[in-house]
């Protein structure tokens, strides 16, 4: 028999993070951008505070462990208090995309059963065109961001259903309304886009959301610590943000919260003023403030002081390597590329270069570098082709990516999506990958994006890197044209820097350096702006819809 250990069964709770926050963190700042761009100053102290009171508070309005409560929320210091308060009621903090349209947000509030919503003022128009998929009488809690006096009487101000403050609270003491505490309970529902078929609802544990913030804290992923200033670009309804408010949590890290304002300019403003030194948002995001340093370095102009920042991590989508080089060469600014998913809370690779790639040379560093990465501890992952045969690590083989481990879903809510997840333990991502025998992940593609002409797979992803590293393209996506002769042919779609062009003779010759002759776009597509998605990412389907039949009308 194994002889066991002797240490307590202590939970991994949220509960715990929160009376850390407040025991050993108090003064740490928690700066919040509200829509008419004024600064909140908050600190860990009084967010922690607030957020046991949004705890009780919720209790008195008929909140109850198992409970959903949605939030419509930008990122700010309210949304932080719910990620903490919500959870440390037993109940579950459901996080709703304000970019779905009304009828994704219908269908989302009334599959979770939410029993409450906390919505900020600003997003109270979109709200009013689902209301109806909440139950008549539940609780609508707005977030004053607009300051204005609430109009409808059915509305509570968030400040009014905070419980009175108790006495000074002892060190790691937790909320008086704590439920019992279990470290698998669900704390935090979010729905996946849903780009094929209904979105899904991924039900996280209070212990997978600590462990993924220990994992966030690891300085071979982001190292977050306590003399970080973190900037969460990703939004805070989408992946939780990619667990950074809880890491921040963890760790004491201060959090400068954008709020609504996510163009190139506004972040770079709020990075020098707040003194940011960590930031993590998808692509699209760095393309944009990429181009904007350009710019101004252009134009001789040092508008933005940003020496104290020392890493940003791109993920969400693949992050091009022209990009990653553009920051590292022209501006001396690191970043880091990341790969996650909704379903693994999200964090599951980080291309972090370990020493036995260092001592292989600069291309081996380069090429480790844009990869996707090597999985984070106890997260473990293996590729498979059709038939499910497990490929080998050789960095050629091709298949669709299956993980397994503490922060990953071991099936939808409401078990929907069954055939996502293996007999034998494992969640299938829908990306097609290789991985190389020091186990850098690479994306060739997410399985609905691959192209196939004539039975060839076609790397959308390497298209779209090597065209965004030609001088005038700012960015491009390439998807599958549907085509009479060999079923799909590869269109690409691209925006140009301003003030620039390249001809399609141009381009095509461009990427003929580095692929053979059947991989190059039949057509290529000039739009002002990729179209994007609610999560920020390229929007693929819509450009197949819009031009998926170009070739066949020729
Ligand atoms: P969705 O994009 O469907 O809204 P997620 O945010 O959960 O939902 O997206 C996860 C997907 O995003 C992954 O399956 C993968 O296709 C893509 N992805 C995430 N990070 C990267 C990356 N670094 N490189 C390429 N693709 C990525």
């Amino acid at each position: 028999m194994t002889l066991q250990g002797r240490m307590m069964a202590f939970p991994l709770t949220i509960q715990h993070l929160l009376a850390r926050a407040r025991t050993l963190f108090p003064e740490t700042p928690i700066v919040s951008r509200r829509p008419d761009k004024s600064v909140v100053r908050s600190n860990w102290g009084t967010v922690a505070n607030r957020a046991e009171q949004l705890t009780r508070g919720l209790r008195s309005l008929g909140i109850g462990p198992g409970d959903r409560v949605a939030t419509l929320c930008w990122n700010h210091h309210e949304h932080l208090e719910a990620y903490l308060g919500i959870p440390s009621l037993g109940a579950i903090v459901h996080t709703l995309n304000l970019r779905l349209s009304p009828q994704d947000l219908t269908y989302i509030v009334g599959h979770a059963e939410d029993k409450a919503i906390i919505v900020d003022q600003s997003l109270l128009p979109l709200f009013s065109k689902f209301r109806d998929a909440l139950p008549s009488g539940a609780p609508v809690i707005v977030v004053r961001d607009l300051g204005a006096p609430l109009t409808d009487p059915a509305f509570q101000d968030y400040e009014s259903v905070l419980a009175p403050a108790e006495a000074v609270p002892a060190p790691f003491a937790y909320p008086s309304v704590f439920a019992a505490a279990d470290e698998n309970a669900a704390a935090m529902l979010c729905y996946t886009s849903g780009t094929t078929g209904n979105p899904k609802g991924v039900l996280t544990s209070h212990r997978a959301i600590v462990l993924h913030a220990f994992a966030l804290a690891l300085r071979d992923s982001f190292g977050i610590a306590s003399d970080d200033v973190v900037l969460p670009v990703v939004p805070m309804f989408h992946a939780s943000s990619w667990g950074l408010p809880y890491a921040a949590a963890l760790v004491g890290a201060s959090i400068a919260f954008p709020g609504p304002h996510l163009d190139a300019v506004s972040l770079l403003d709020w990075m020098h003023a707040e003194k940011v030194t960590f930031a993590g948002g998808v692509p699209t995001i760095w393309i944009g403030i990429l181009d904007a340093l350009d710019r101004a370095k252009a134009a001789g102009e040092a508008k933005w002081d940003l020496s104290l920042l020392r890493n940003m991590i791109i993920g969400g989508s693949a992050a091009p390597p022209s990009l990653m080089d553009g920051f590292l060469i022209r501006h001396g600014l690191k970043v880091t590329h990341a790969w996650g998913m909704t379903e693994l809370n999200p964090l599951g690779t980080v291309a972090t270069v370990t020493p036995a790639i260092a001592s292989q040379g600069e291309a081996a560093v380069a090429s480790a570098r844009a990869s996707q990465g090597i999985p984070s501890p106890f997260v473990e992952m293996r590729h498979v082709d059709d038939a499910g045969t497990v490929l080998p690590w050789d960095g050629v083989a091709m298949g669709e990516l299956e993980c397994r481990g503490p922060w990953v879903a071991s099936s939808y809510f409401r078990d929907e999506g069954q055939d996502r997840f293996t007999a034998d333990g494992f969640f299938k991502t829908g990306d097609v990958v290789t991985i190389d025998r020091h186990g850098y992940m690479r994306i060739t593609d997410r399985s609905k994006d691959v192209v196939k002409s004539g039975g060839e797979w076609i790397s959308s992803v390497a298209l779209e890197n090597s065209l965004m590293a030609h001088p005038a393209v700012l960015e491009a996506a390439v998807f599958a044209g549907r085509e009479e002769k060999w079923g799909e042919r590869p269109l690409a779609a691209v925006a140009f820097k301003e003030g620039q062009a390249a001809t399609d003779e141009e381009l095509a010759a461009h990427l003929a350096a580095s692929f053979p002759k059947y991989w190059l776009p039949d057509a290529y597509i000039r739009v002002a702006q990729v179209p994007r998605g609610s999560t920020g990412k390229f929007l693929k389907t819509k450009l197949r819809e819009d031009y998926g039949d170009l070739l066949l009308k020729k």
